[in-house]
């Protein structure tokens, strides 16, 4: 998606660590003119497939999720990171590492909102390692439920999530892999 590229070279910093920072209109801020044309580019990727369901992961890919349901006509669940007193019901849940934060944490949602035969389509912001994403995979096949896809609007290439996902046969599509990037001078490479 050139648009989204183009973003991301303007206004994508670039931090030690491979991490990417796009919190300017992407997942602190939001540009929802932006927003909007990458749910409407994921209704075009997933064109043809009956999508019951987005599943996303909370706190940054529920915007994302919630403008693209837009163009499936469908409802959005998003897994949790914490335990609460809301949660009260059969929980399904999975551990994930985080790739930002360096730690493990559980990602749980309510069994009750994902019911088995449903065709799910698993939206998050980045992919790095693919660990959250094979959470919500796990999740989803804990309940009988089938993964249409996962859409990502960043994929970090280079960290292989992603490969590694579509070598198991899950469908992934992101609007922009980056296959290289570097700190020192700012710099991004696409994968064509
Ligand atoms: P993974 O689980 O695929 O290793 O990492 C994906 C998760 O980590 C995403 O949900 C995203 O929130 C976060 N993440 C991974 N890499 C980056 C990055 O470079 N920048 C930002 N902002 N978040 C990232």
């Amino acid at each position: 998606m050139e648009l989204l590229k183009e973003r991301i070279r303007k206004d994508g910093v670039i931090k030690e660590g491979n991490v990417l920072k796009v919190d300017s209109f992407l997942n602190h801020r939001m540009d929802i003119d932006l927003i909007n044309q990458i749910g409407r580019e994921f209704a075009v990727r997933f064109e043809g497939e009956k999508i019951d369901q987005i599943m996303t992961i909370e706190a940054s890919g529920i915007g994302i999720a919630a403008i693209t349901a837009q163009y499936f006509n469908c409802p959005v669940v998003f897994a949790k990171k914490t335990q609460s007193i809301n949660l009260d019901g059969n929980v399904l849940t999975a551990r994930v590492e985080s790739f930002t934060k360096k730690k493990t944490y559980d990602v749980m949602v309510e069994s009750r909102f994902v019911r088995p035969g449903e065709n799910i389509l698993i939206i998050d912001d980045f992919m790095a390692k693919g660990y959250a994403a094979r959470g919500l995979v796990e999740i989803i096949q804990q309940a009988g439920a089938k993964v249409a896809g996962i859409g990502i609007v960043i994929e970090k290439g280079f960290q292989h999530g992603g490969d590694g996902l579509r070598e198991d046969g899950i469908r992934v599509e992101s609007l922009a892999i980056i296959e290289e990037m570097d700190a020192t001078a700012q710099k991004i490479v696409f994968r064509e």
